[in-house]
């Protein structure tokens, strides 16, 4: 596989003063009043370069993440060809999208008749797992130009003779680097086995490391890569704090607290298991949180009933585990908290890039007892950024790794002195003392 780099240098000439805008792209006008119709004013990053390479006919191997414009970067350019007839003959499906869970698939859906809705015979089905067979069997029967699916599933439906790829044009990964992570590879391989090798492919992923990396060797041909590489670390508009803890009964006092601020008006709370999730929601409903759980355990539709109730703002507060967060798109969530740490630093930007989405300013907040130093560490150099401790007044830690700055930024939120970690550089503002925690 060879590859050609494409680094955050956008298609436009030097002189150049305007933004790149989405009618430089020469898409149908039809998916152009959509994008308007969206309230996108330009194209993002990833935008900017995919659409152009796309159209072009080139295969893709993408780092970028949920929550950078990521699937209009695929699928604006995909409608456009979608929207020209094809001459081959057949029903299936001329573009299929792999996603590693069912939420992201759902939203790929979404955005998919959202940024179709004006093009005729654009034809959308998912299939996906845990949900009843009928419709996806209807939906597979019929004319078909752009297929969504969970790799199990899929398959599943393939071995019963259901799907047609002799018309496929272009294949997507969605989010990679997770599906190889969840156990899927096999599948994914199965299923690409079975698709025309006259596609043209696109791989996205928020990482771009060594297992994903000899995964697309074999998929991708000449693949144009890009990289969006402030995303890893970008999370600029994203407060991170960092309040240690003494043992969990702490924790959850803490939590309570800071649920209670009017400051915060929806949350994700991360918690390490499924049955930690369970527990918390319990704990935290008796406590008078408006809260439900989400998770791999749970059927289905009440997922989408946890998911549809924080996106329509009746929800304040979901408790969820990384797998069935992955992915979650839903605008206006101000705060995230890692209840529990993840244990892949990569999850720690996943989680709270569920917060200050499409230029939204947001805040993260990451619970650490003792022990856990270790894994803050990783967390830091894989960001490069340190997370700055903060206290809140009457729920101090008794375990102070440091000294406390007395300057409060906010009310609220004290920070305190830590050395930040993985060379990142000194906080501005923040008065640092030589004594450092670890
Ligand atoms: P995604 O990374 O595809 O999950 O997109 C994240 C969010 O950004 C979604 O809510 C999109 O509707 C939104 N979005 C995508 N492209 C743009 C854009 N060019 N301008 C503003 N918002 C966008």
């Amino acid at each position: 596989m060879r590859t050609s780099e494409v680094n955050a240098e956008p298609p436009f000439t030097e002189t150049e003063t305007q933004p790149p805008q989405f009618s430089d792209f020469n898409l149908h006008p039809l998916i152009i009043k959509a994008v308007r119709e969206s309230g996108y004013e330009t194209p993002t990053a990833v935008q900017v370069q995919s659409i152009p390479a796309l159209l072009q006919g080139a295969d893709l191997m993408v780092c970028s993440q949920t929550g950078s414009g990521k699937t209009a970067a695929f699928m604006l350019p995909a409608l456009h060809k979608l929207a020209e007839a094809t001459q081959k003959p057949g029903n299936g499906p001329r573009m299929l999208v792999l996603s590693p869970t069912r939420e992201l698939a759902t939203q790929i859906t979404a955005a998919t008749q959202k940024y179709g809705k004006f093009l005729r015979k654009i034809n959308v089905a998912s299939v996906l797992g845990g949900m009843p067979y009928d419709k996806q069997i209807r939906a597979l029967a019929k004319p078909l130009e752009i297929l969504v699916a969970t790799p199990g599933r899929l398959l599943d439906h393939m071995q019963q003779g259901r799907v047609d790829f002799s018309r496929l044009e272009m294949l997507v990964l969605d989010e990679a680097d997770r599906m190889l992570d969840m156990g899927f590879i096999d599948d994914v391989r199965r299923i690409i086995a079975a698709t025309p090798e006259s596609r043209q492919t696109l791989l996205f992923s928020a990482t771009l490391d060594r297992s994903v990396a000899q995964f697309a060797r074999n998929i991708l041909r000449d693949p144009v890569r890009i990289d969006t590489p402030s995303e890893r670390t970008s999370h600029g508009d994203i407060e991170q704090r960092l309040y240690y803890v003494d043992d969990s009964a702490h924790k959850l006092r803490l939590l309570d607290q800071i649920l209670r601020d009017p400051a915060l008006t929806q949350a994700i709370v991360f918690t390490a298991t499924k049955i930690h999730a369970d527990s918390l929601m319990h704990r935290l409903t008796a406590q008078g949180h408006n809260v439900t759980a989400l998770h791999g355990d749970m059927r289905q539709n009440a997922r989408t009933r946890a998911l549809n109730s924080l996106r329509s703002g009746e929800l304040r507060v979901l408790v969820a585990t990384d797998v069935a967060a992955r992915g979650i798109d839903v605008a206006g969530l101000s705060h995230i908290i890692n209840y529990d740490l993840p244990k892949a630093a990569e999850d720690y930007v996943h989680r709270i890039g569920r917060t200050g989405r499409a230029g939204a300013t947001g805040i993260a907040i990451s619970f650490a007892a003792p022990g856990e130093s270790a894994q803050l560490r990783l967390i830091e150099r894989f960001t490069g950024q340190p997370i700055i401790a903060h206290e809140v007044p009457g729920f101090e830690p008794k375990f102070k790794p440091v000294n406390i700055a007395p300057s409060p930024t906010r009310p609220g939120a004290r920070p305190s002195n830590r050395r930040p970690l993985g060379g990142g550089g000194r906080p501005s503002g923040v008065g640092m003392r030589s004594r450092g925690f670890r």
